[in-house]
């Protein structure tokens, strides 16, 4: 399987975990820091360590899993080990990990001694299709998610499938809504191919289909000035449901989860506002409706559905922008939504 050239970096996928000794062997790096969490910690360390255990100048940092230490706190408390490990701008981090420790691996790295240099090994389906790839770093903040942050490359992605077998089905699904928004926005083909094929887990080859999308578009548009915007479909609804799942629920949805419910309102929103025809919005419904849970919304939980949607950081001039579809595989940005029509939106998912 080829190796995908994006914005300056390669993202590797053969031979993954000894091209990842190569280049940290190669480097000329003073020393690394290979950031974990506990459950990365456990399943996909020891594959890593293995493979490194010839070399003594490395340290591991390993946090709790989860999106609510997706914060500031904990990127002090990796700062501080930083110092305390004596790293030098000559270090290198190693994100060994789910989006969450991409993302904050990522900041963290990008921010201490004004940028050290970092590599991505995403362990979970949807950091590998999605979240190591296009250089966006960040953290949340009260909740509102990935609202500090900065655009800053790795100077590689190291894609290894052997990591993604102790994933558990629902980090599968999560990775998956990525997966198919990929081929809503822009590749008809790759939508048919992805509904006829076993997606238990997904193959390599669609996994590189998909890096492919997201890094043609990430190309194009570093910044998210304009054609990045693609990827937001299903994410202004779908942020707004992950961010209230994450703050009442016991067992919250994942991000794709939301991001599902994200793109069965947008596509209603799609079908309403940009002529998306009827029969795809059917489609769309009845594929992300047989893979995805139904997921309970009240009228009571529209107001502050509502308010995490003003927040979001892709708004303009105080209107909360969509991302929808003209057509399944064809996009349109920047379509000002109204709150009504978002609740409408809301109200048909949860019919
Ligand atoms: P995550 O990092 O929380 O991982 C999900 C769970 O799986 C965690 O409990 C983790 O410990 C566990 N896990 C990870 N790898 C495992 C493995 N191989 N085996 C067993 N368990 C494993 O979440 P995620 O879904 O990977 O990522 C979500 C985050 O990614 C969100 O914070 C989202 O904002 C971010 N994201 C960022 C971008 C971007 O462009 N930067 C894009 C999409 C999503
Ligand atoms: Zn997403």
């Amino acid at each position: 399987m080829q190796s995908i050239q994006s914005e300056g970096y390669p993202v590797i996928f053969e031979n993954s975990i000894p091209e990842l000794v190569k280049f940290v062997e190669q480097g000329n790096y003073s020393r690394f820091f290979i950031l974990t969490d506990e459950n990365t910690g456990e399943h996909c360390l020891p594959i890593v360590q293995t493979a490194l255990a010839h070399l003594d100048n490395f340290d591991i940092i390993e946090v709790n899993a989860g999106e609510e230490n997706k914060n500031i706190d904990f990127c002090v408390g990796v700062w501080k080990m930083l110092i305390d490990f004596g790293a030098d701008r000559k270090a290198l981090m190693i994100n060994l990990g789910g989006g969450v420790i991409t993302d904050m691996g990522g900041f963290v790295a990008s921010t201490y001694k004004r940028g050290i240099d970092f590599v991505q090994v995403p362990t979970t389906l949807l950091s590998q299709v999605d979240a190591s790839v296009g250089g966006k770093t960040g953290v949340d903040v009260d909740g509102i998610k990935n609202i500090i942050g900065t655009f800053t490359q790795p100077r590689a992605v190291f894609m290894a499938d052997e990591f993604l077998h102790t994933l558990p089905p629902r980090q599968i699904l999560s990775g998956l809504a990525e997966m198919l928004k990929h081929g809503l926005i822009v590749d008809r083909q790759y939508w048919d191919t992805l509904k006829t094929s076993d997606l238990s887990l997904p193959s390599t080859e669609l996994i590189h289909r998909s890096v492919e999308i997201k890094n043609e578009i990430v190309l194009q548009d570093p910044h998210e000035k304009s054609i990045r915007k693609a990827l937001n479909f299903g994410h202004t609804i779908g942020h707004a449901v992950e961010t209230w799942s994450l703050l009442n629920d016991k067992d919250p949805l994942t991000h794709g989860e939301a991001i599902a419910i994200g793109m069965i309102c947008e596509a209603w929103l799609s079908n309403q506002k940009t002529d998306l025809p009827d029969n795809e919005l059917i489609e769309i419904i009845e594929v992300l409706g047989g893979l995805y849970p139904h997921y309970q919304i009240t009228e009571e939980s529209l107001p502050t559905l509502l308010e995490h949607m003003q927040k979001d950081k892709k708004n303009l001039n105080g209107n909360i922008n969509c991302t929808l579809l003209t057509n399944i595989g064809q996009y349109s940005i920047d379509n000002i939504c109204f709150a009504d029509e978002l609740c409408d939106s809301l109200r048909y998912y949860a019919a």
